[in-house]
């Protein structure tokens, strides 16, 4: 829940003022992203050292049970990085899924904090538009990006 532009409350009530994130980016509907989300982009952000420009948050046309219509997924580009720096980063975080997209216009990626998964799922898209798996066994994971 967003408190001011730039404070949410976390679910256990928590405060968390983010340093790089306001309210006003490209989230869709600011108030259904998933503060655990916002959390995580922040303190990837920082790692990162450069911007994080958001490209959709609930909004934009997704699988119909896509993380982003639940407010758990961002998708996004790290300024002048390349798709594979992202990935990299992207990794440190806890995210329960990223999907990297090189062929974008800005090479980016899609990270979410899926509930209720004991695993990561992680896939990229490419240059002819389909999904893989980047981890053997987990083509199932791919309905709720
Ligand atoms: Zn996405």
């Amino acid at each position: 829940m967003w408190i001011s532009d730039n404070k949410i409350e976390l679910e256990d009530g928590t405060v968390y003022e983010l340093e790089h994130f306001t309210k006003h980016e490209n989230w869709g509907k600011a108030e259904e992203i998933n503060p655990q989300l916002l959390v995580e982009l922040d303190k990837m952000r920082e790692y990162a050292g450069v911007p994080f420009i958001v490209h959709y948050g609930t909004q934009g046309s997704h699988s119909p049970n896509s993380q982003h219509y639940h407010g758990n997924a961002v998708d996004g580009h790290f300024e002048g990085l390349s798709w594979m720096e992202q990935l990299l980063i992207a990794t440190r975080f806890g995210f329960t899924g990223i999907g990297v997209y090189p062929f974008w216009n800005n090479p980016g990626i899609h990270v979410d904090v899926r509930e209720n998964v004991n695993y990561r799922a992680m896939w990229w898209r490419d240059r002819q538009g389909s999904y893989h798996s980047i981890e053997e066994g987990l083509d199932n994971v791919r309905t709720s990006i």
